[in-house]
């Protein structure tokens, strides 16, 4: 077969799953919440076999469309299903209450990793489940952490920094799940108006999310999150052992580019640092990596809102830093951290010694979640790029936590960034 009829093939019928008919008595029930896997029941939403999906969406967030222009150009079988053999974690994340409460996890699929364990009896009969989390290994090689180690400020213990200054870490990927009815709750907004407003505000993208009431939980095609841990991940779970912890937003132009507008990878390298060191003094560090570039913005908006800062009149000041975001933006900030505590929740946190923070959002969601914190830590002052003193000076008079002083409306005005042609 010619890729034409294949295309062709893949193209001629199309199934609206919008419709009632579309309810088959062969689909698994989910029970969110539940602490019985197989009563809990899988989250299938892989496309082979219409009448066994549960969801709304499908798996690998953000890289389902990339799948489907796969599929279009013929490189991908449309209905393969995943070989997973050797592919188990290299940690079980052990279960801890949160993933049997209803209310507590409610943006992941707790049952996600290791789903050969979960759902043997189902996998037999041949459904076509797909895990939505994964864990594996890493040694870390990052400029500042190695110059820590060189610095004498961390040391060389064979075990979380290798002779390299690598550090080793247990990573886990886990791609969003979300259950709808848990999240209208937690935004405390009618789950129907959410549904909505979902649809409206995607064009339209999925249909189910007005039609079909029954399906509660969506896959949304996000960027998904991922867990860095450094020590032994079982004591993430032990209140008793000191965890320092960093939950960080995405910011590719800094995290992976160095640009130093604002203090996103020194925060996060910082992070790493810290996290590396308290696991070495018998503790354990945690990296949580958000997908939700630009306050979840995006790009676009960020770079159109660095060019207004620049070009406004007295240039780029910490006085009018949240302001134009707002301008550009619509709004300053759009990340929900309502949500963030769910990763942490899913990995069994229960008290967080350090918190690497100044956002108060993200401390405030953490706390409602039920997770105690001990310590919060601004970032040094020696690790602020020069450009990005505008941020720093704006989010503390804006009442970000910070253990420094806080400038008034005139010292703002003179904490300048740098001209747009520099
Ligand atoms: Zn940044």
């Amino acid at each position: 077969m010619n890729l034409k009829d294949k295309k062709f093939t893949r193209t001629s019928h199309v199934a609206l799953t919008s419709h009632s008919n579309q309810i088959f008595k062969d689909t698994p029930k989910i029970v969110w919440g539940e602490s019985d896997p197989e009563k809990r029941g899988p989250i299938i939403a892989t496309i082979s076999e219409k009448e066994n999906r549960n969801a709304i969406g499908s798996h690998s967030g953000s890289y389902t469309v990339y799948r489907a222009l796969s599929i279009a150009s013929g490189d991908f079988p449309k209905d393969h299903k995943p070989e997973l053999d050797n592919t188990q974690g290299t940690y079980a994340v052990k279960p801890s209450p949160s993933w049997f409460d209803a209310e507590k996890i409610v943006t992941i699929d707790p049952f996600g990793a290791d789903i050969n364990l979960h759902f043997p009896k189902l996998l037999k009969e041949g459904y076509n489940i797909k895990p939505s989390i994964a864990v594996t290994q890493a040694h870390l090689h990052i400029p500042e952490v190695q110059a820590a180690v060189k610095a004498g400020k961390l040391k060389v213990d064979g075990k979380v920094v290798k002779e390299d200054g690598s550090v080793k870490c247990t990573k886990v990927a886990l791609e969003p799940v979300w259950n709808l009815p848990g999240m209208a709750k937690r935004l405390n907004i009618d789950e129907g108006e959410l549904r909505k407003i979902l649809f409206q505000e995607t064009g339209g993208m999925f249909p189910e999310l007005v039609t079909r009431p029954d399906l509660k939980v969506l896959l949304p095609p996000i960027g998904s999150t991922t867990a860095y841990i450094f020590g032994n991940p079982d004591d993430l779970q032990n209140p008793e052992i000191e965890l320092t912890c960093r939950v960080h937003d995405e910011c590719n132009g800094s995290d992976v580019f160095g640009s130093d507008i604002c203090t996103c990878r020194p925060y996060l390298t910082w992070g790493i640092e810290d996290a590396a060191r308290t696991a070495q003094n018998g503790g354990v560090g945690l990296i949580v990596y958000f997908r939700k570039e630009g306050r979840a913005l995006g790009e676009v908006t960020k770079f159109l809102v660095y060019n207004a800062r620049k070009r406004q009149e007295g240039g780029d000041s910490a006085k009018t830093y949240f302001h134009r975001t707002e301008c550009v933006a619509g709004v300053q900030d759009a990340r929900f951290q309502e949500f963030m505590p769910d990763t942490l929740n899913y990995l069994g946190v229960k008290k967080i010694h350090n918190l690497h923070s100044m956002s108060n959002m993200k401390y405030d969601a953490i706390v409602a979640a039920g997770i105690e914190v001990v310590n919060r830590l601004s970032i040094p002052d020696e690790l602020i790029p020069a450009d990005a003193q505008v941020e720093m000076e704006a989010k503390k008079a804006a009442g970000y936590f910070t253990e420094g002083n806080i400038k008034d409306e005139e010292e703002l005005k003179k904490v300048q960034g740098r001209d747009l042609d520099e």
